[in-house]
């Protein structure tokens, strides 16, 4: 993610009496990075941009996904689609609700796909139940991430969510030893894939997920440090790093009628 430092996360705060949006900018510097005071936004809204992973002038949906987007194009950094708005259609929103949580059409983590998450009729996507995860997954996709080898255990809780079971979705587990995080060790945080779910302590990252390139070994960047509160930001070795982009290529975010 070239040009991410120093950084600022700027919360949105809509003021409904009067419609006006009021920016609370928190400067974070390099010294100061794990000390960043998120204030409301953190542990409730998703700190960094949906399409480019990246910070600054977000803006959060109010509706249950709990993701965050640059809003025009000018927020967001050179290669961010944004939402598109113009600085006169953002002042002039009371609040911002996204078209997936508009439409209750949200997409599954782990296959891509859209569907209905409206549970009172034929709900196809169902959201994890902790209450920090912004993530849907049809029931078969998240069953068989949870139960890789056991096709019974993953049959009966395919069964369970659609009968309106709880589950927790596999990003809250080290995908290398099995075992929560702990936010107090710094090397029991996550670092959490933000394209698909697949979570590594710090302490069990492979050396090809990267804080820095290593360019001796080929190894380019796919870890950041002070982007999410308490975790690490990563994108996995499932996905190939844009060169120009430093991440990903963004077409990951689907809304309804695209
Ligand atoms: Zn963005
Ligand atoms: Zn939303
Ligand atoms: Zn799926
Ligand atoms: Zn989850
Ligand atoms: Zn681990
Ligand atoms: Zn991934």
């Amino acid at each position: 993610m070239p040009g991410v430092m120093p950084h600022d996360i700027i919360d949105l705060n809509y003021d409904l009496m009067d419609g006006e949006v009021e920016f609370n900018v928190v400067g974070l510097n390099e010294v100061g990075l794990n000390e960043v005071e998120l204030n409301e936004v953190e542990g409730v809204f998703d700190s960094v941009c949906a399409f480019c992973d990246d910070g600054g002038e977000i803006l959060c949906c109010e509706g249950r996904c709990m993701r965050s987007f640059h809003a025009t194009v000018e927020t967001g950094a050179n290669m961010c689609p944004s939402l598109g708005f113009s600085l006169g259609e953002l002042h002039g929103l009371p609040r911002f609700v996204c078209k997936n949580c508009e439409y209750q059409q949200h997409q599954c983590f782990a296959c891509g796909k859209l569907g209905s998450s409206n549970v009172f009729s034929g709900a196809e996507v169902f959201p994890c139940v902790s209450a920090t995860c912004n993530y849907f997954y049809h029931p078969h996709c998240v069953a068989k991430l949870l139960y890789r080898e056991n096709k019974a255990a993953a049959e009966e809780l395919e069964r369970n969510i659609v009968g309106g079971g709880y589950f927790t979705c596999p990003i809250h587990k080290c995908c290398v030893c099995k075992q929560e995080e702990n936010k107090e060790d710094s090397q029991l945080q996550l670092a959490v894939c933000r394209r698909c779910p697949k979570s590594y302590h710090r302490k069990c990252l492979p050396r090809a997920i990267a804080f820095e390139d290593i360019a001796e070994e080929g190894i380019i960047t796919r870890a950041w440090e002070g982007l999410l509160p308490d975790r690490v930001l990563i994108f996995c070795l499932n996905h190939e790093i844009v060169e120009e982009l430093g991440i990903p290529i963004i077409d990951h975010i689907k809304f309804p009628g695209d």
